[in-house]
């Protein structure tokens, strides 16, 4: 992936890429954590840095709703859309829905040529929702970031 993109392939991109791989939607802290169970030396600058490089070069996604720290996954070029929790503030990915962007017609354009429309639904995710058989309390994960 790194070569097609043009980019050196160096140990901390080959890290960061696979922790984002292995966590999609993960936060910056999280894959930190992740990337240093591999190279334990690795600075947070470096990984900010390799991060912005990957997003730029598009192997990487950012998304950021509202309320949340940036998360980054490895799944891109697809125009997926994200369901957000409102409660827990799990993020999961929905594809577009209609198949290609921009996704959804502007009531009014303005005279932007639009090419993309970045959808959050947000909700309650099963867990977290009052009809669910799991009880929030006891099913959700209090130790997330
Ligand atoms: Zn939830
Ligand atoms: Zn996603």
């Amino acid at each position: 992936m790194l070569r097609e993109a043009a980019l050196r392939v160096t140990r901390p991109r080959v890290a960061v890429l696979s922790a984002v791989h292995d966590h999609p939607h993960a936060d910056t802290e999280s894959i930190i954590g992740a990337v240093r169970e591999v190279l334990p030396k690795v600075s947070h600058q470096a990984v900010y840095d390799v991060l912005r490089a990957l997003t730029d070069a598009g192997l990487l996604r950012r998304i950021q709703p509202m309320g949340s720290l940036a998360r980054y996954e490895a799944r891109v070029g697809d125009n997926h859309h994200h369901l957000a929790c409102r409660s827990c503030g799990v993020i999961a990915d929905v594809d577009c829905a209609v198949g290609s962007a921009p996704c959804l017609t502007a009531s009014d354009t303005l005279g932007f040529s639009i090419d993309e429309a970045e959808v959050i639904y947000w909700g309650l995710c099963p867990n977290c929702s009052p009809d669910s058989p799991a009880a929030p309390e006891t099913s959700r994960e209090e130790s997330r970031d």
